[in-house]
């Protein structure tokens, strides 16, 4: 299995293509060592998403390795590696269930006490409150009762509760009002303390925390460096 703690990340000459024609993920390959941060950039349609799907193993590669601290993923129980790896987009995933279903995917080990505390923490203590049945008030599927910054704050609290050593955000702090980017900022911070992490974004702007930073074109690597250099 995946060990715990933060994950280190490999690519090496990974080839994938959706369908049969030109490669999306184009021989790819790149490191993040566990604990850093990697700034992942490119322009719409260059293979961003793409790669956070290859990791999450949505899709396999067609050839080419994806590793975690040493560990080929295609080794790993699907249900160890889904938990080792969050992933943070615009579109939560919203299941049909109670807020503690959503929160911990029914992990019963996750105390009532601990999701409360996150909540509070990211902000979301006033929004829970007027939950008609605190944790056991039902979400409807698709999240159709959330705003766009409640959801988002909820993903971020769901990985504060599975504690995942790989967290991935595909452009997760657009579309935010100041106060909830605020909130999300405070919330990032203390999650990449012990994560390693892949922020995926259109801008260099977007990432300033990164470490290291991969610019994609077309499923390759057009630039790779410290943040600083480029
Ligand atoms: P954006 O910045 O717009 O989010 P991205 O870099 O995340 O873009 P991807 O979503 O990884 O881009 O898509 C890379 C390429 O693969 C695009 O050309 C896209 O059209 C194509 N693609 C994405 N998903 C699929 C799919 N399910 N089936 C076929 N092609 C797809
Ligand atoms: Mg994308």
């Amino acid at each position: 299995g995946l060990p715990e703690g933060p994950l280190g990340v490999d690519f090496k000459d990974v080839v994938f293509s959706y369908d049969e024609d030109q490669p999306t993920i184009d021989n790819l390959t790149m490191t993040l060592k566990p604990g850093e941060v990697l700034g992942l950039l490119g322009r719409t349609g260059s293979g961003k998403s793409t790669i956070a799907r290859l990791l999450l193993r949505f899709y396999d590669p067609q050839s080419g390795v994806i590793a975690l601290s040493g560990t080929d993923i295609r080794s790993c129980k699907l249900a160890d590696l889904r938990k080792r790896v969050a992933l943070v987009t615009q579109n939560i995933e919203i299941i049909q269930g109670t807020i503690r279903d959503n929160l911990t995917f029914y992990d019963a080990s996750i105390r009532d006490e601990q999701i409360i505390a996150v909540l509070h923490e990211l902000g979301l203590g006033a929004w829970y409150e007027a939950m008609p049945e605190g944790l056991d008030t039902g979400l409807a599927s698709g999240g159709s009762s959330l705003s766009a910054g409640e959801a988002q704050l909820l993903a971020f609290a769901r990985v504060f509760l599975t504690n995942p050593g790989l967290v991935i955000m595909d452009e997760a702090s657009s579309r935010l009002d100041p106060l909830t980017e605020q909130r999300m900022e405070k919330a990032v911070s203390k999650l990449l303390t012990e994560r390693s992490c892949i922020m995926i974004a259109h801008r260099l702007a977007t990432v300033q925390r990164a470490d290291h930073i991969v610019i994609l074109d077309g499923g390759r690597v057009l630039e790779s460096g410290r943040r600083e250099v480029l």
